[in-house]
């Protein structure tokens, strides 16, 4: 099972590479151990920019984020499982309650 203590072991979000400008958003951190491999992100995303990688935790595949993820929230708010964590460029975690304001004002619902 993973833990709370396991999700807030994401490394440092400044080893996530980031294109210019976006250093002041947060980026998106697939956490492995929850990632089935759905591939529901990578349809999601509007910048294409996540991939499924080859992963001994799962035959599927895990989802990896390269650099022109732009903190749009999009796949954190999507995955069915939790397996995407917004960091903010402090390395702090972006609260999921600003995914929920957002997707009732994408979509009408909560
Ligand atoms: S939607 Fe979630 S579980 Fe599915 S591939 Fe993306 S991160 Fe993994
Ligand atoms: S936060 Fe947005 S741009 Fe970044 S990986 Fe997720 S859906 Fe793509």
């Amino acid at each position: 099972m993973v833990t709370e203590e396991k999700i807030n072991e994401i490394p440092d979000p400044s080893t996530l590479k980031r294109s210019a400008g976006s250093g002041k958003r947060a980026a998106a951190r697939v956490i492995s151990e929850l990632c089935t491999g759905c591939r529901i992100c990578v349809q999601t995303c509007p910048s294409k920019c996540i991939r499924i990688v080859e992963s001994a935790l799962n035959f599927n595949g895990i989802a990896e984020v390269d650099e022109r993820c732009t903190g749009c929230n999009i796949c954190a708010i999507d995955c069915p499982w939790t397996g995407v964590v917004m960091i903010n460029p402090d390395g702090s975690r972006k609260s999921e309650a600003e995914y929920e304001r957002q997707l009732k004002r994408l979509r009408g619902y909560q």
